[in-house]
This record gives C-alpha cells, sequence and structure tokens, in this order.
C-alpha cells in the first residue's frame, strides 16, 4: 500500500480493555470527517503499561487514548505534560512527535462541554458539589471551576483525601472540602457522583434535601442505566438526570482535534451509544 494510503495508528491501552466503547467512538468520529486512521483496543499486561506504549509507537503508532488503571503511568511516562495532565496528576490522552510524547487529560474538559453544550446546564453561579476526590474528581476541579460556579463542593468517603485535594488546588480555586455526613442542610444545583459507586451498585449516604429545584444529577459512569445515585436523585424529585456517556464521546472528540486538527460531530455519537435511564 502506498505511504499516503497507509491509516494513522491510534489506540486505547487499558486493562481491561474488552469493554472499551473507544474504537466505536474513534470510527465513527473519522468515518464523519474524512480522516483516515485506524484505532485499535490494546489490553497492556498490568506490569507492561510503559513497554507497550513505546512498542506501539515504535509500530509507527501516533498517539494513544489510556484508561484505568495507567492513567498516573501514563503521566509519568510523557515528555512533556500539558496543564490539564499535570493538575488532574493523570493523563488520559498521550500524543507522540518525534522522542517527544506529549500528555493531556481531556476528561474534566469533556465532563464540562457535555454539562454546558449537551445538557444546557450553565455553571456559572450554581452551587456545584462533586462526591468523590479520586482521579476524575481531581481532573474535573479545574474544568469546573473555569466555569465559575458560585461554589464548587467536594465530599468523599474519607474526608482526608477531599481535604487534600482543597489544599492541592488552592492556588487556583477555593473549594469547600468534607465528609458526606457535612453535607446536612446544604443545597446544591449540580451534584456529580465521580465515585466509583454506579459500578459497584452501593447507595451513597446523602441528605434527602441535597438537590436544588430544577438541580442536574450527573453520574460520570455510563451505560448502567440508574444507578443507586440516580435513584436516590429521582426519589428526591430531580428530573433532570444524565450519565457520562456525554462525558466519555466529549472527551474522545477533544483527543481526536488534538491528533488530528479536526473536531468531530459528538451528538450522533452519543445518542448512538446512550442507555435510557429507566
Ligand atoms: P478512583 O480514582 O478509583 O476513585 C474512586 C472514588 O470512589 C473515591 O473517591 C472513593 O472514595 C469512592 N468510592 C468507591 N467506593 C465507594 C463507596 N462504596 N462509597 C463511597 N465512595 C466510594 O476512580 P476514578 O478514576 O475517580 O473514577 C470514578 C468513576 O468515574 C468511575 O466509576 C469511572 O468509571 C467514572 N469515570 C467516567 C468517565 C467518563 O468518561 N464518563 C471518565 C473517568 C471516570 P475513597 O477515597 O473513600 O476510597
Amino acid at each position: 500500500m502506498p505511504a499516503t494510503c497507509t491509516p494513522d495508528r491510534y489506540a486505547v491501552i487499558g486493562h481491561p480493555i474488552g469493554h472499551s466503547k473507544s474504537p466505536q467512538i474513534h470510527a465513527a468520529f473519522a468515518q464523519a470527517s474524512g480522516q483516515i486512521m485506524a484505532y485499535s483496543a490494546i489490553e497492556a499486561p498490568l506490569h507492561g503499561f510503559a513497554a507497550t506504549v513505546l512498542a506501539f509507537r515504535a509500530q509507527g503508532g501516533r498517539g494513544v487514548n489510556v484508561t484505568l488503571p495507567f492513567k498516573l503511568q501514563a503521566l509519568a511516562l510523557a515528555s512533556d505534560a500539558l496543564q490539564s495532565a499535570r493538575a488532574a496528576g493523570a493523563a488520559n490522552a498521550l500524543k507522540f512527535e518525534g522522542d517527544r510524547i506529549w500528555a493531556q487529560n481531556f476528561d474534566g474538559v469533556g465532563l464540562v462541554n457535555d454539562i454546558q453544550c449537551n445538557l444546557g446546564f450553565s455553571l456559572a453561579g450554581k452551587r456545584v458539589l462533586l462526591l468523590g476526590a479520586g482521579g476524575a474528581a481531581r481532573g474535573a476541579i479545574l474544568p469546573l471551576a473555569a466555569q465559575r460556579p458560585a461554589l464548587l463542593a467536594v465530599a468523599n468517603r474519607s474526608a482526608d483525601k477531599a481535604h487534600r485535594l482543597k489544599r492541592d488546588f488552592a492556588a487556583h480555586v477555593e473549594l469547600q472540602t468534607g465528609g458526606f455526613d457535612e453535607l446536612a442542610g446544604e443545597v446544591f444545583d449540580l451534584v456529580l457522583n465521580a465515585t466509583s459507586t454506579g459500578l459497584s451498585h452501593a447507595a451513597l449516604p446523602l441528605p434527602a434535601h441535597l438537590f436544588a429545584a430544577d438541580a442536574l444529577a450527573y453520574e460520570l459512569v455510563y451505560g448502567q442505566g440508574l444507578t443507586p445515585f440516580l435513584r436516590q436523585a429521582r426519589a428526591a424529585g430531580v428530573h433532570q438526570l444524565a450519565d457520562g456517556v456525554g462525558m466519555l464521546v466529549e472527551q474522545a472528540a477533544e483527543a481526536f482535534a488534538w491528533w488530528r486538527g479536526v473536531r468531530p460531530q459528538t451528538r450522533p455519537v452519543i445518542a448512538r451509544l446512550s442507555v435510557p435511564l429507566v
């Protein structure tokens, strides 16, 4: 095949990787935007992430998405980390340029794009609560804060981890942090579940009156239908419910634009991957 017909190669790397929707999403983006590229899923051994990335690059790979459990290692492997990855302490996209490996983290911007552009929920002046203090919450803090909410609070099962976020981000944003028991009497316009309970099907100890009238309840996990958190929100009278499928597709679109210089349409892909919240 002549070089000009050879597709540029990309991949998502994780462990496990069989569940990943990234190949489907990027194939749809490439087809819709006329990009000649191939995108595969690679399962790296648990102790072989760096070797897997470097082998893919040596075979002509141009960039990778990175998913659990390798996002921290992806940042460590990079020669150049952009601010989104440094702030999150993790990378979910790498780009190869000669000897250099650039790192980005698009999870937070994908989340904000989904909330504001797809769901039509403006964050400015709103009281926002992030449940969870892991990698996803960490990556969301600066993109959420950039939209100037009236309050950005973080509550976590282990309050110490939430307080650590307050210290880590003190130069950029004033966070209100604590454990779930400190939420009594507080009311929020947007509550985001960035804990992993959407996958374990555990319920969170949330107070009954946490949600404002017209609140949005956003579950970062996707493809699970009504998770315990979304059920709790619905039982509290919340009408606007969303899961993380839009975040997933929006972060993929950011990576695609970073690699290819073309921003793909996201709504048709979100519609195709959405699972009804019933
Ligand atoms: P992580 O770093 O492992 O953090 C997990 C968080 O969940 C921690 O805050 C942990 O609290 C909390 N948690 C776990 N079990 C809990 C329980 N039974 N009760 C209360 N809290 C509990 O995970 P992550 O990377 O932040 O991911 C969080 C979720 O976001 C995952 O389910 C992931 O699928 C989802 N996500 C979605 C997208 C998307 O594109 N839609 C992107 C990234 C992540 P402790 O600190 O107390 O242990």
